[in-house]
C-alpha cells in the first residue's frame, strides 16, 4: 500500500513541483493550499507524514503543527516544515512544537524526497522493533530492562523514559521540553533543570558509555554512539 504524503502549501508552483516528485518517489499525494482544508482532510484520513508551509494564508503553519501533536489520533503523525525563513529561532520553535524535520525554501525537490524517505525511515523501527541497540546499551521496550556491555543497570522509571526517548532517534537533538512532554505529558509542572538531573543520574548510570548522551547548549540532548 502506498504511503500517504498530506501537503499543505498555498503557493500552487510548488505543490505541484514538490507532489510531482513524491508521486515519482512511489507515493500518494494529497495537497492542499490552506490548514483549514486539510483540517477537514484530517477528520477523515490521518497521512502517514505530513509536509507543511509555515507561511499560510489562514492558519500558522506552527499552529497546526501543535494541533496535531496535541491530538490523540494524529499525535504519531510525521511532519516536515517548509520554512522560507532561515532563522535558527523558527527551526528550533517548530521542532520544539513536535516537527521531525524541516526543509529550507529555496530546496531542490530531490533534497525534500529524501527527507520524506529518512523520516519514514525513522519512525517505522521504533514501533516494530521491541529492542533498541546503540553501541553497547541494549534498551528491551517489553521488559523494560537496560544493559550496558552486557550489564544489567538499574534506572528509575523516568530515566528509563528519557533514554528510550534519545534512543528513539540516534543523533537527534531532543529539547528539555520535549523529554518533559515525553515524561509527563500535559501534567508537566516542573520546571526546565529536572531534565538535567534525570540526565545526570542516567550517565552516572551508563558508566563509560555515559559519553553517547550529549549536551547541545541551549537546546537540549542527544544520544550518539
Ligand atoms: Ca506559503
Amino acid at each position: 500500500m502506498k504511503k500517504i504524503i498530506a501537503l499543505v502549501e498555498d503557493e500552487p508552483d510548488i505543490v505541484e513541483l514538490i507532489s510531482i516528485h513524491l508521486e515519482k518517489a512511489g507515493y500518494e499525494v494529497k495537497s492542499f493550499l490552506d490548514g483549514k482544508s486539510f483540517y477537514r482532510f484530517l477528520e477523515k484520513k490521518v497521512p502517514d507524514l505530513l509536509v507543511l508551509d509555515l507561511m499560510l494564508p489562514d492558519i500558522d503553519g506552527l499552529e497546526i503543527c501543535k494541533h496535531i501533536r496535541k491530538n490523540d489520533a494524529t499525535a504519531s503523525m510525521s511532519i516536515i516544515m517548509l520554512t522560507a525563513k532561515s532563522e535558527e529561532m523558527d527551526k528550533i520553535l517548530g521542532l520544539e512544537l513536535g516537527a521531525d524535520d524541516y526543509v529550507t525554501k529555496p530546496f531542490s525537490p530531490k533534497e525534500l524526497v529524501a527527507r520524506v524517505k529518512a523520516v519514514l525511515r525513522r519512525h517505522a523501527p521504533v514501533k516494530e522493533s521491541k529492542k533498541l541497540e546503540i553501541h553497547d546499551i541494549v534498551i528491551d521496550l517489553e521488559k523494560y530492562g537496560v544493559s550496558q556491555g552486557g550489564k544489567q543497570i538499574d534506572l528509575t522509571p523516568t530515566e528509563f523514559k528519557i533514554l528510550e526517548l534519545l534512543a528513539s532517534k540516534k543523533g537527534w537533538v531532543f529539547t528539555r521540553e520535549q523529554i518533559l512532554d515525553h515524561l509527563w505529558g500535559d501534567e508537566k509542572a516542573v520546571i526546565d533543570r529536572t531534565v538535567d538531573v534525570h540526565i545526570r543520574h542516567l550517565r552516572e548510570k551508563l558508566g563509560t558509555s555515559a559519553k553517547m548522551i550529549k549536551n547541545i547548549r541551549g537546546v537540549g540532548y542527544k544520544l550518539e554512539e
